[in-house]
């Protein structure tokens, strides 16, 4: 028996777009007339599917630009190519995480990933918004990483979709795509959003890589609605709520016991509630109203790895 999750979808055949674009799984789109460059990526990391699915659909479906350019990458594709659904979570990267490599592109290429990210840097650098499509290791509810500058939570509210919108400023451990360079330079008006669609091989993964695109792709001013394949924007819901992360919590030692289970996106109440115990010291939650932001609390981890993001609520 394994413990891994199901996979509810069949993974799409991408090597047919290895050949024909700009750089290898690299399409680039232009209209011949002015507007912005926008950028659609998939699987910067490799066993996040649904946004492959998406950028496969779109390709294969011819998607013009009725203004501008369009872009779409398939940025860890030997991630992909590796993977092995005896060992899902493997194929997440090859050498090293492809989205802590983005604060050290101007240093020699030494893994399969920076010197990926080299090839994908020069289409970061001319898109004027980018989405950056990802999904979860564990089944959280999606969420919409916006980084941390008021222009990224703006998109993400005329956007509509999700529920939850998490400003955060990334993570220690290096620099992401979606804060390089303009993006998270708070003069510029360069805007990049990462979405994560839920749980890696769940079917709502899909449906919600598709909502979220096609709400992207519209907003930019880069198509129509009716450019669109039928059926992929969903309902839009009757809110949003912004959470502001202030701490990430990581284990010292990989050795840490939930107090209970926990989803995601739950709001304790109360300032002191105890989240679990790491090395047997509680961790408990700073203020009240505290969003525990994709816990990964439920599962074994290596030391130093975060167990959970706290936010609060704007
Ligand atoms: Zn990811």
């Amino acid at each position: 028996m394994s413990d891994n999750p199901p996979i509810e979808f069949d993974f799409p055949d991408l090597r047919r777009w290895e050949t024909g674009g700009a750089a290898p799984y690299v399409h680039v789109r232009d209209s011949g007339k002015p507007g912005p460059t926008v950028m659609v990526a998939a699987l910067t990391h490799g066993n996040e599917v649904s946004g492959a699915i998406v950028v496969d659909a779109l390709l294969a479906a011819g998607l013009k630009p009725r203004q501008g350019t369009l872009i779409f990458s398939f940025n860890n594709i030997e991630a992909y190519l590796s993977f092995d659904a005896k060992n899902p979570f493997k194929s997440r990267m090859i050498d090293e995480d492809f989205n802590r490599t983005w604060g050290r592109l101007d240093q020699p290429a030494t893994t399969l990933e920076t010197r990926r990210a080299q090839v994908i840097k020069p289409f970061v650098e001319c898109a004027d918004f980018l989405l950056d499509l990802h999904s979860m290791h564990d089944d959280c509810v999606p969420l919409m990483l916006c980084g941390p500058l008021d222009r990224g939570v703006a998109l993400a509210q005329k956007l509509g979709a999700p529920v939850d919108i998490v400003r955060d400023r990334g993570h220690a451990a290096g620099m992401r795509m979606r804060d390089y360079g303009g993006f998270g330079d708070p003069k510029d008006t360069k805007t990049a959003l990462l979405i994560e669609t839920g749980q890696h091989w769940r079917a709502s993964s899909v449906e919600v890589a598709k909502d979220v695109t096609a709400r992207f792709l519209v907003e930019t001013g880069i198509v129509e609605e009716a450019d669109l394949p039928a059926g992929w924007k969903q309902p839009t819901p009757s809110g949003q709520r912004v959470v502001q992360v202030t701490h990430a919590i990581a284990t010292k030692r990989g050795n840490f016991t939930p107090a209970k289970r926990f989803e995601g996106q739950e709001v304790i109440a109360k300032a002191g509630t105890v989240l679990g115990h790491d090395d047997g010291e509680p961790v408990t939650t700073p203020y009240d109203n505290c969003v525990l932001v994709m816990p990964s609390i439920n599962r074994p981890l290596r030391a130093g790895v975060t167990v959970v993001r706290l936010g609060r609520l704007l």
